[in-house]
């Protein structure tokens, strides 16, 4: 691998790149000094720049990839629905591979009697949990249900409605003006924050339409992460006090955690459970918000009726994206994918301590499945220590992008043996190597 811009192609690429793209949270200014690296194509775990180059895909093409790339089955899948149609409304109209899709989905979510409403990102499917949960109230005539109950630390995505149940950060503090108000439980980072949360649900009841809550891992705060144990205590003061409890599993979901979903190891069985990034393996857009039957129902009556769902997105339920989400549904059992997620995870945690944990930079490591944040305890964050021992790590050829000074790592759940110990390599030398005295 040559040494900084990885090659010619790309050099000439980024430049074409930065004249008409326009990055989400990068700075423009700065983007051809940070070396990006422009795919071409991909192999198994591997992306390939347009330099031939190879990197280890240790992030899953952010959070989202399952399986790796070119996945021989979904490909397949896909290719057969390109066949048949590649999309057609959800609004008051069905399609075939959305419903198949839907029922196999329905069968193993931890929802009660589930109905998906589709759209296509993470933050759509929680702006509609959001909805939901507000019309839930209005449609049994309930008022001053106005508030949602959210956590310190909290990421629900970059529509204005998730945004404000989000707690900011990444800069998005200047959209403050914008955010509706929120009642704010404490971050993950606080032991206590399960208790408080259900101490405020009971306070505020009369007020709150909805918790929205990460079961297990705030993922966007850095892989904050909370014991299973609490969950279950904030759930039944949910249910006592008639408030309902939308998870959002849009980084949890699909193994990631080590069962299908994080929910069904805290015990919970949400009324709302958002689910994006690995639904479709990481091969098209798509989101869904699965809502329980008692919601549902409350929906029910006349046409018209203001008890309709006002809501729906153009591509929500898109049947390419549907046809691989279902093949990959299958093939996350078929592979006993959740076994090597388990085992590779018991490897990632055992080869952190070893190698990482003790350099003198490193102040935490946290492991939960093949989610991993390992904080980097920098003297200023104007060192950029994350950015620069991603960058080296990119340079040795494993691609990982930093949350502000924690290193994530989100390998394929499909990951080998030898390419946990390869990550792990690569990122100690890195750390070693950026922030040496
Ligand atoms: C990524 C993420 C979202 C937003 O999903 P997008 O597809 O990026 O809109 C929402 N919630 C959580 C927990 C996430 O990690």
């Amino acid at each position: 691998m040559t040494e900084g811009a990885q090659g010619g192609a790309t050099d000439a690429w980024a430049k074409r790149d930065t004249a008409v793209v326009w990055h989400g949270f990068t700075q423009m200014s700065s983007y051809l000094e940070d070396a990006p690296v422009i795919v071409e194509r991909a192999e198994g775990h591997e992306l390939i720049d347009v330099d031939g180059n190879r990197y280890l895909d240790a992030i899953s093409s952010l959070w989202v990839n399952t399986l790796g790339h070119r996945v021989p089955e979904l490909d397949e899948a896909l290719r057969r629905q390109l066949e048949l149609v590649s999309h057609s409304t959800m609004l008051g109209n069905g399609n075939r591979v959305v419903v198949e899709f839907a029922e196999a989905l329905a069968a193993v979510v931890p929802v009660d009697r589930p109905h998906m409403v589709f759209a296509s990102d993470g933050a759509a499917a929680v702006e509609q949990a959001l909805r939901i949960a507000f019309q839930f109230w209005t449609n049994r005539g309930v008022t001053g249900r106005n508030s949602f109950l959210a956590f310190g630390g909290a990421y629900h995505g970059d529509t204005v409605g998730a945004l404000s149940v989000g707690a900011g950060g990444f800069g998005t503090d200047v959209f403050d003006p914008l955010r509706f108000p929120v009642l704010r439980a404490p971050s993950f980072d606080d032991p206590s924050c399960l208790d408080v949360a259900a101490a405020m649900v009971a306070d505020h009841a009369h007020e709150v339409a909805a918790v929205v809550v990460e079961p297990l891992v705030q993922g966007a705060a850095g892989m904050r992460m909370a014991g299973p144990q609490g969950f279950p205590e904030l759930a039944a003061a949910c249910r006592r006090h008639d408030v309902l409890l939308i998870c959002d599993e849009v980084a949890t979901g699909f193994g990631r955690t080590g069962t299908l979903f994080a929910s069904e190891q805290c015990g919970l069985r949400p009324d709302v459970l958002c689910l994006g990034k690995g639904i479709t393996g990481g091969y098209l857009p798509l989101s869904a918000t699965v809502v329980a039957g008692h919601v549902f129902d409350a929906f029910l009556g006349p046409d018209p009726s203001p008890r309709t769902l006002h809501h729906g997105h153009s591509y929500g339920g898109n049947a390419l994206a549907a046809a691989v989400a279902l093949r990959h549904l299958q093939l996350l059992a078929e592979r006993d994918v959740l076994a090597n997620v388990r085992a590779r995870s018991t490897q990632l945690e055992r080869l952190l301590w070893d190698q990482v944990a003790p350099l003198p930079a490193v102040a935490e490591v946290r492991v939960k499945g093949l989610m991993a944040g390992i904080d980097l305890e920098s003297p200023k964050p104007s060192l950029r220590w994350g950015r620069r021992v991603c960058a080296e790590a990119v340079r040795r050829g494993v691609l990982l992008r930093p949350l502000g000074d924690v290193v994530v790592l989100m390998p394929p759940l499909t990951v080998t043996a030898e390419e946990v110990e390869r990550i792990v390599e690569v990122l100690a030398a890195a750390i070693a190597e950026v922030t040496a005295p």
